[in-house]
């Protein structure tokens, strides 16, 4: 992969940075700052290197369209603050105002330009739709710099398209996530335990099937826990369930066992009368879950303590440890815990330990551990799985 030595001297030159700065918002201010500390790094490289830094990124999902709520302003304020130098800011992303801004750079400043998403071109399945708009991107600048792992894995005007009209290179967080991730890939020191939970089976199929090569214990809980369940003959109530993956699930299960994969189901689970924060809750049997005072109506929303306390063991005893989504639905405190304690353990671990995913990611920064806690919590998550799943990623084949 080309990294920003690969782009030889930049002094004077204007670098098109490709960031991933698609924070939380709520009322306009930042909920969760990470993805902007996170692009930190290379912005100082290349203002040290004496380089003119364009930044761009995709904010939400605005659809094409320009949504008030869902400008950059924020984003570029915040990294005024954390750049300590005044980060200009243009409310558009190609065209007159765009290029003037751009002509008044000098060595070492940042301009941060408005929103990609805006322009309906930047996400276009029509690939000349893509090119026409990379072309005005590229106009900008002499070189891309991809640092936006986020996006690494999306065929997208401002990730691939824009990388084949410039010298292109990976930025220092992109590089970073790369070597990161790569160490659960390549001989990962055992015993390597990967702990999977979240809201959808369905998405992190594809990385089971991958991991049952690899991996010698798979932890799972979170909504999809209750597919798994159910695959194993239990009535899981109202519990999330994903049904048509009930035989892809099976097979799983029938798979770990040939290979000695130990696959590790909750014993107990926190079932609540209903989805809120203020519901009645219960914790039983992972076999009784419809057997609850709540009956057939009652949810599964977070592994029980027992499970908790079982799943934090085996992880602090792990030597490498990747995991993606919440226990439980953490967003809710009485439902937290199963989460927090996963979270803990992995911070304990003596060995590798990487986060990955948005909300597992936001999880462990709201519980109050930092990113130092772990070997690497990764700025992607649906990037994170794909490239665990062994997936070429667009992104990165075009800097390779
Ligand atoms: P990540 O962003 O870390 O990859 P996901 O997006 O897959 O994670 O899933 C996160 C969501 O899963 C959270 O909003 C959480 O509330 C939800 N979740 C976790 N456990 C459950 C559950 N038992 N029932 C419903 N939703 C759940
Ligand atoms: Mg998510």
């Amino acid at each position: 992969m080309r990294t920003l030595s690969d782009l030889g001297a930049l002094q004077g030159k204007t670098v098109l940075l490709r960031a991933d700065l698609n924070v939380p918002l709520k009322d306009g201010k930042i909920t969760d700052d990470g993805r902007v500390r996170a692009a930190l790094g290379t912005i100082n490289e290349l203002r040290e290197s004496g380089a003119k830094i364009v930044v761009i990124s995709h904010l939400g999902r605005p659809a094409g369209k320009v949504v008030d709520g869902l400008s950059l302003t924020p984003v570029a304020q915040r990294l005024t603050e954390l750049l300590e130098v005044d980060v200009r800011f243009v409310a558009d992303t190609v065209g007159q105002q765009a290029q003037e801004a751009v002509a008044e750079l000098t060595e070492g400043d940042v301009l941060v330009l408005e929103n990609l998403r805006f322009n309906a071109a930047e996400t276009s399945k029509n690939a000349q739709e893509r090119a026409e708009f990379a072309a005005q991107l590229a106009a900008l600048a002499d070189v891309f710099v991809l640092d936006g792992f986020g996006v690494v894995h999306r065929e997208q005007a401002s990730v691939t398209d824009v990388a084949r009209l410039l010298p292109a290179a990976a930025g220092r967080l992109v590089a970073t996530e790369v070597e990161m991730l790569k160490k659960l890939i390549d001989e990962p020191e055992r015993p390597y335990i990967v702990v999977l939970g979240g809201s959808k089976v369905s998405d992190k199929l594809g990385v089971i099937d991958r991991l049952l090569d690899s991996v010698d214990t798979l932890l799972i809980g979170g909504g999809m826990v209750f597919t798994f369940l159910k695959a194993k003959g239990y009535d899981v109530a109202a519990s999330l369930l994903e049904s048509d993956q009930l035989d892809t699930v099976r097979e799983y299960l029938s798979r770990a066992a040939e290979k000695g994969v130990e696959i590790v189901l909750p014993s107990d689970i926190v079932v609540a009368q209903r989805f809120a924060a203020d519901s009645p809750f219960a914790v039983v049997s992972s076999a009784k879950i419809a057997e609850s005072k709540f009956g057939d109506n009652g949810i599964g929303l977070d592994i029980g303590p027992e499970s908790a306390r079982d799943f934090a063991e085996r992880i602090v005893a792990a030597k490498t440890v990747f995991w993606n989504g919440p226990m439980g639905v953490f967003e809710m405190p009485a439902f937290s815990l199963g989460t927090k304690t996963v979270a803990q353990a992995l911070t304990k671990v003596q060995g590798v330990a990487v986060v990955g995913g948005g909300d597992s990611a936001a999880a462990v920064r709201e519980f109050g551990f930092s990113d130092a806690d772990f070997t690497h919590i990764s700025t992607g998550g649906g990037a994170s799985l794909e490239f665990l799943e062994g997936k070429k990623l667009p992104g990165l084949e075009e800097i390779a």
